[in-house]
């Protein structure tokens, strides 16, 4: 028996003339994480990837799981390909759904007839199987509107696939289709999330982290990489840009008023980050801020931070609480690492009393004490970029 893998659009099965521009992306993007797994064939029809392995070595559970991490899968269900003959079908299904229907009460049969020269209709189809099934294992039994498990054959030109699991895919859209933005990444359990969050929505994010050595170590930079790899997984390949943060943090400690630092260092991330979109072609800025979490996190201090973007600025979590991102955090896999325990420069020079509402007019006064803006240049001269490819070796540029 061969056993393939249907994939379902999500989102994409709702757009409009633009539609193949959608699958062509989202073909590509899981032929490049499938390279990794094995050989894998690919055809398309109505809404459906069907996916086949190509040799023994490419193992169909290893490629469902890589699946479950594509945004613009709606749905993957592991078919059997039987030959179009209802017989058959009957004959081996007992053992193909042992594992589906073990522990099951209920079921049903949904049977979709693509190919119209097949001798039965629809509901002969699932008549003819539901029988087989009831054979096969006798204590279950048929609930049409809510069962435990629905049991799918489609016949198609070249075969009979039946299939009984359906497995939820990642959703939202396909990585690229909505244009690249850039993450501003901390080590914390937030920002990972957010970049997660804005990689559903169909953009690339790369990320941007700012380290001040020697009040920053080595090792919350390591982390930081690690965070960076984790995300491939469903954000695929990104970029990651390290800024050099510590003249710059100084220079606020010195020249600025205590209670104001930490939204001023914000607004000068921001403003690196404005320099990096306008050279490298991010249309977003993306951070993991959420409202009224800290004190630079009020609504008055947030307002001082936008003020100084030039680009969109998305904050995916703003209307979440800690708990609803810790769970997310937990789910792709980046929690253990971000809670890994070393500091990060936003925790240097911090002010016993910031202000939580802050004015954007004293804010300015307080930053034109100072050349800010040259420093802000020495910084991205002296940034470093590596790529992190999904599943394969850093790549240093
Ligand atoms: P996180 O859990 O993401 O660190 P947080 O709750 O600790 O967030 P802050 O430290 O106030 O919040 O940071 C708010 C946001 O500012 C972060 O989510 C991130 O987008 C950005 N940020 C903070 N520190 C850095 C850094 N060193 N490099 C890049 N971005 C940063
Ligand atoms: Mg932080």
């Amino acid at each position: 028996m061969k056993e393939i893998i249907m994939v379902k659009y999500g989102e994409i099965a709702l757009k409009g003339i633009n539609k193949k521009t959608f699958e062509d992306m989202l073909q590509n993007n899981i032929k490049r994480r499938l390279k990794k797994i094995g050989q894998f064939g690919y055809e398309r029809m109505q809404s459906t990837i069907y996916i086949e392995p190509l040799d023994e070595n490419s193992n169909v559970d290893d490629a469902v799981e890589a699946l479950k991490k594509i945004f613009g899968i709606g749905a993957i269900q592991k078919c059997a390909v039987y030959p179009k003959d209802i017989g058959a079908v009957k004959e081996h299904l007992g053992e193909y759904l042992k594992d589906a229907l073990d522990g099951a009460k209920t079921f049903k049969i949904e049977a979709k007839r693509a190919d119209k020269t097949f001798p039965f209709t629809s509901p002969e189809i699932q008549q003819q199987l539901g029988d087989a099934v009831l054979d096969n294992f006798p204590e279950i039994g048929v609930d049409v509107h809510n069962p435990d498990v629905t049991v799918r054959l489609e016949i198609r030109d070249n075969g009979a696939y039946l299939s009984a699991k359906r497995i939820t895919g990642a959703g939202g859209m396909p990585v690229g289709s909505s244009g690249k933005a850039l993450l501003m990444l901390s080590g914390g359990i937030d920002s990972p999330v957010a970049g997660y969050m804005m990689a559903k929505r169909g953009l690339v994010v790369d990320c941007i982290h700012y380290i001040s050595p020697p009040y920053t170590s080595e090792r919350a930079l390591t982390k930081v990489q690690k965070l960076c790899e984790e995300m491939t997984e469903y954000c695929g390949d990104i970029m990651f840009y390290c800024v050099p943060f510590t003249e710059i943090q100084e220079a606020i400690r010195d020249n600025c008023p205590e209670e104001y630092f930490t939204v001023i260092m914000r607004r000068l991330m921001v403003k690196i980050a404005n320099k990096i979109c306008a050279k490298d072609g991010y249309g977003a800025i993306i951070t993991g801020e959420s409202l009224a979490q800290v004190a630079s996190q009020t609504l008055p201090a947030l307002g001082c931070t936008n003020a100084a973007a030039e680009y969109p600025v998305f904050r995916p979590l703003i209307g979440m609480d800690k708990i609803e991102i810790t769970e997310l955090s937990r789910k792709i896999g980046t929690f253990e690492t971000s809670i890994l325990p070393y500091e990060d420069c936003c925790t240097v020079f911090s002010p016993k009393h910031p202000r939580t509402k802050p004015h954007l007019d004293d804010i300015l006064k307080a930053e034109s004490a100072f050349d800010f803006d040259s420093m802000i240049d020495k910084a991205i001269s002296e940034t470093t970029v590596k790529r992190y490819k999904y599943g394969e070796e850093t790549v240093f540029l």
